[in-house]
């Protein structure tokens, strides 16, 4: 994604796994970016004013209102003045914690707690930061216990994070600007380049996330982006999701948006979303990084074909089971015990387990679909 007048210049994104290094190059000049939410919401908010939106700022959705089971307005409520809003249909994109979600009862299916907290602040970069020291836009590196990132955003500024597992949290809550900088003071790209400095923002965190599919679709009602759907962030992909979905559930409201056809766009939404669902689960449970995983992530930078597949994966183009073929994970694990480290073979079932669970998952999402046809 990219957004600003002058589009800055692509550069890869560094992954380490272990002491295992691959950089993945987005196709056709595409770069992950990281701009701040003012920003991007701001641009947001004019594109759908200039496509005839009309926008209430500093408005809450306050009810939903029904008549019988059917959803048929909201309510809204602006400083002291209400509103009450007809709607031919009440589309919920108000977030994780979904007010509209909780209005109409929308349940909760695939969920999970988050097994990682996330703390990050803001720097001014560095001048090193433009140096050949760091020829990347974004790195994600899970080394030691904490996964952790750095990408590039707005006004100069670079954004740098830590997550920790959620068990750990207690430690980092009292004195979270003191553990965040001694923390990434440790890690081995981003202790360098920061210096064991303290940030020019305040330290930001969130401990208790939950992961989850809600029913997306309802009499008069649908819920997108985050409201539906929500991931681990580990994989910096929910804008995009969010983004996808709006695409896709415009163009069915366009077509004349049908119960019919809202069911089915839901029941499609969850066998688009699932890959990177699962894809973040992996990323995110907590641990060290395995052996496996380190020399996975070697195959990946050996070879120029898993880095263009790889650099599908934020483009939706692909799963992470595509992206690395159980072929690599194979030849990962032979490799493993040529090396001499039998370890891989308990981490290579694991995985093979976790393979077996998202095929059930998608075959079970995608027996759904058949049941709604667009009509
Ligand atoms: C710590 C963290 C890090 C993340 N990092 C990344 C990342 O690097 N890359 C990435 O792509 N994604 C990331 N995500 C996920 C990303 O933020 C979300 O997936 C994305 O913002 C979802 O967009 P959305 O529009 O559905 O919801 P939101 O962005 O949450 O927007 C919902 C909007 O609804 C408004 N709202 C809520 N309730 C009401 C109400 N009652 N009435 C009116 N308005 C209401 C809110 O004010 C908000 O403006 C991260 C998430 C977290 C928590």
């Amino acid at each position: 994604m990219t957004c600003g007048a002058r589009r800055p210049r692509a550069r890869p994104c560094g992954c380490a796994k272990g002491g295992t290094w691959a950089d993945i190059t987005f196709p056709g000049g595409l770069a992950g970016r990281c701009p701040r939410r003012k920003r991007l919401d701001g641009l947001l908010a004019d594109a759908a004013i200039a496509a005839g939106a009309e926008l209430r700022d500093c408005t809450r959705a306050t009810a939903v209102r029904f008549d019988d089971d059917r959803a048929v307005g909201v309510r809204l409520r602006h400083g002291e003045t209400v509103d009450e809003v007809d709607a031919d249909l009440v589309v919920g994109a108000d977030g994780r914690r979904s007010f509209v979600a909780r209005e109409v009862g929308a349940e909760e299916y695939m969920a999970y707690d988050a097994p990682r907290a996330m703390y990050w602040a803001y720097w001014d970069a560095p001048a090193a930061w433009s140096s050949a020291e760091y020829p990347f836009d974004m790195y994600v590196g899970h080394v030691g216990p904490n996964v952790h990132a750095l990408f590039q955003t707005d006004g100069g500024q670079l954004l740098a994070g830590s997550l920790p597992p959620a068990d750990d949290v207690e430690a980092w809550r009292s004195d979270a600007r003191t553990t965040l900088r001694a923390d990434l003071a440790r890690e081995p790209v981003i202790g360098p380049l920061l210096g064991g400095v303290a940030p020019d923002s305040e330290v930001r965190g969130t401990i208790k996330e939950r992961y989850f599919f809600r029913r997306a679709a309802g009499q008069g009602w649908v819920l997108v982006g985050d409201a539906g759907h929500h991931k681990d962030f580990v994989i910096g992909d929910g804008i995009t999701e969010a983004l996808l979905q709006a695409r896709r559930l415009a163009a069915v409201i366009a077509g004349g948006g049908t119960d019919a056809a809202l069911e089915c766009w839901w029941r499609e939404r969850d066998v688009r979303a699932l890959p990177a669902y699962y894809w973040g689960r992996e990323e995110g449970a907590v641990g060290e990084p395995g052996t496996l995983e380190s020399l996975v992530i070697g195959r990946i930078a050996r070879s120029t074909l898993l880095q263009a597949k790889a650099a599908r994966l934020p483009l939706h183009e692909c799963s992470a089971y595509d992206a690395v073929p159980f072929s690599t994970v194979l030849r990962a694990l032979l490799e493993g015990l040529a090396r001499g480290k039998p370890g891989v073979i308990p981490e290579f079932l694991a995985q093979a387990k976790r393979i077996r669970a998202y095929e059930r998952a998608m075959k079970e999402r995608k027996a759904l679909i058949p049941a709604c046809e667009q009509p």
